[in-house]
């Protein structure tokens, strides 16, 4: 059966995800992991409400155990090879020296290794939607992340996802200044609004954002941004992207926000390790504002992703691969150089259990 056929009162003939330049019939769902660990969130490090004011300080006073990453992330490389999928892995650069091996583990799979930022601090704050840093101080970080996580993964990094997904228009304008081809962030719903400025003409197709700007329109550049799905009902549109969405609302919200979105063109899918760790992560931080958060993770949430994996497996890509079939300047995974990374391959401070502690 046709997968459109079960759309919510949408025709098969409606479905205008046909791309001529990729030769797809249907629109294609990318598959995304971002690959932070507990202590990466707002409530905890990084935001103008966290409990540490970034990475570096949290690591100053920490004396516990720190990592409930790398199982689960091993979990999802499991889950990817038995399903048969590809996926990208947006990661916090930071990763590649406090988890020595994992990256380049993840790679080794064969998987996109993208950038989710050097610390997952946002970039702008959660409240006014300033900027947190400089231009030029956002620059050197994106630089800095994209050096580490190529040099650890031998791919080249042109691919973003803004850390807790507040983005603006002038982050794209810096990422595309440093080398990066295409954006993963904007999510259109009636929710919540975690980016600044104005979407209009967003919707959850792949598109090119006007300079400094998140609105479509944009002409004279080859950027793309990649929004996430929603589902809409009665006029509200839920937010469909995936991982604390799919622990929140359940698997049935979003797999039918993903039919619909599908019918609109290509859309994208994520989720975190972190949503499937079956551990209880330490009780740090400001959780007023998110009491929730953390409801439903682990086999449940596991359960309801290799569900909805299952659902499209039909239409299932990368977002390299979306963000290719959607400008004439990014190139696919195949067609770019992979450098042997060996090197920078170590396990030394990895314990006999595959945790790290410090
Ligand atoms: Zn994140």
């Amino acid at each position: 059966m046709n997968r459109n056929d079960r759309m919510d009162g949408q025709k098969s003939d409606d479905v205008t995800g046909v791309d001529e330049r990729d030769g797809r019939s249907e629109s294609a769902l990318a598959v995304s992991v971002d690959v932070e660990d507990w202590y990466h969130v707002p409530a905890v490090t990084g935001s103008s409400f966290s409990a540490y004011e970034d990475v570096d300080s949290f690591f100053e006073e920490w004396t516990d155990r720190y990592d409930y990453l790398t199982r689960p992330t091993r979990r999802t490389l499991d889950l990817f090879d038995e399903l048969g999928i590809t996926a990208t892995f947006f990661v916090v650069a930071d990763v590649v020296e406090n988890y020595p091996g994992l990256v380049e583990e993840i790679a080794d799979h064969g998987h996109e290794i993208e950038c989710h930022g050097l610390h997952h601090a946002c970039a702008i704050d959660p409240d006014t939607k300033e900027p947190r840093f400089t231009r030029a101080e956002y620059r050197e970080r994106l630089v800095e992340a994209k050096r580490r996580l190529e040099a650890a993964s031998g791919q080249s990094v042109t691919g973003f996802r803004a850390p807790n997904a507040y983005v603006a228009g002038w982050m794209l304008d810096v990422l595309e200044e440093v080398g990066f081809q295409y954006d993963s962030s904007v999510a259109r719903n009636s929710l919540y609004d975690k980016s600044a400025g104005s979407l209009v003409g967003v919707d959850t197709t792949p598109y090119i954002p006007r300079a400094g700007s998140l609105a479509t329109g944009g002409s004279d550049r080859e950027f793309v941004e990649l929004p996430w799905p929603y589902y809409e009902r009665f006029g509200v549109r839920v937010p469909a992207g995936g991982g604390p969405l799919v622990r929140l609302f359940g698997r049935t919200v979003i797999e039918r926000g993903i039919q619909q979105s599908l019918a609109r063109g290509d859309t994208v899918f994520y989720f975190h390790p972190i949503d499937i760790a079956r551990e209880s992560f330490p009780k740090v931080g400001n959780t007023k504002r998110r009491p929730a958060y953390w409801l439903f993770k682990g086999e449940t949430a596991e359960r309801r992703i290799r569900a909805i994996l299952d659902a499209f497996d039909d239409r299932l890509t990368t977002c390299g691969d979306l963000a290719a079939a959607h400008s004439p300047t990014v190139r696919r995974r195949d067609d770019r150089p992979v450098d042997s990374h060996a090197q920078y391959r170590s396990a030394e401070n990895v314990d006999s259990r595959g945790e790290l502690s410090r």
